[in-house]
């Protein structure tokens, strides 16, 4: 029986939605809002991703943010891709890092009573979803091997979302516009995925859009943020029109100023709060 191949693969697709539209663009950028059902749904899915509690991924992930490409970003890398990929995902924190997460803003995410319940009963949540659900549950129902459920539903499936996980603080290495962090299959990447778009994320990170892993609009994170729009769990979803991005950039050629303060002034000029309607009426997400 390979009944668990289509268990692994729903399990890891879940996990990455967890993280990519739970903890990344919900919690940690807050580019859309959700009603209690999703947002219940999301951190069900950010527990199957075994990323730690929504709490301690979104501390982290601003801290990123604040101190993008310092010594003080957590996932900071002067090396290669593999370097920014794995070890500074498991190194420990500086003394200072860990000062400096305490300073971080979590307020909104301590009035969510769903993320603080997570928190409070975050171990035994991840031994029940996270261990014991894939492995059980193909045993249990689809009668297969032991085999498969430790290697494929729980071990190749952790795998793949560790990694997907990863990729959110560094994909910026290979698929960024930085030269100086650029590799050298970059352009490759670029000729397959035809976008830099992480790049993007780190000067608008409030664009619900701005896909993770090289791409913006089109990636599977934003569909589900889409269809949960359109069926009205998903609210105030963020982005910035094209005119606004050119004008921003005309605005910083033309004034020398910072090209993110320059966006910033022409999104808040245009900034879109699109609208609870269903998105396929709204011109602005054709
Ligand atoms: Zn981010």
């Amino acid at each position: 029986m390979c009944a668990f191949i289509p268990t692994a693969s729903l399990l890891t697709l879940c996990g990455i939605l967890g993280v990519t539209a739970g903890a990344h663009r919900l919690w940690a950028h807050r580019t859309y809002e959700a009603t209690p059902l999703l947002r219940f749904i999301l951190m069900i899915f950010q527990t199957l991703g075994g990323q730690g509690s929504i709490y301690d991924w979104v501390r982290l992930h601003r801290l990123h943010h604040t101190h993008f490409r310092s010594a003080d970003d957590p996932y900071y890398s002067d090396k290669d891709f593999l370097h920014a990929q794995v070890f500074a995902n498991i190194r420990k924190l500086s003394a200072r890092q860990e000062k400096l997460l305490q300073t971080v803003d979590m307020s909104d995410l301590e009035a969510d009573r769903i993320v603080m319940f997570q928190k409070r009963f975050y171990w035994l949540l991840y031994v029940v979803l996270f261990v014991l659900l894939p492995i059980n549950a193909p045993l249990e129902y689809w009668g297969d091997t032991v085999q498969a459920a430790i290697f494929v539903a729980f071990s190749l499936r952790y795998l793949i979302v560790l990694n997907v996980s990863w990729l959110v603080n560094s994909a910026h290495f290979i698929w960024g516009l930085d030269k100086n962090h650029k590799q050298s299959d970059s352009n490759m990447v670029f000729l397959v995925t035809k976008s830099y778009w992480p790049q993007y994320h780190y000067l608008l990170p409030f664009d619900y859009q701005s896909g993770e892993f090289g791409n913006y609009g089109s990636g599977c994170t934003t569909a589900f943020i889409r269809i949960f729009a359109a069926t009205g769990q998903a609210t105030k979803l963020q982005t910035m029109t094209t005119e606004a991005v050119k004008r921003g950039l005309t605005m910083a050629v033309d004034s020398g100023k910072p090209i993110v303060d320059c966006l910033k002034q022409a999104g808040a000029e245009d900034m879109c709060n699109l609208q609870r309607e269903h998105y396929l009426q709204n011109e602005r997400l054709h």
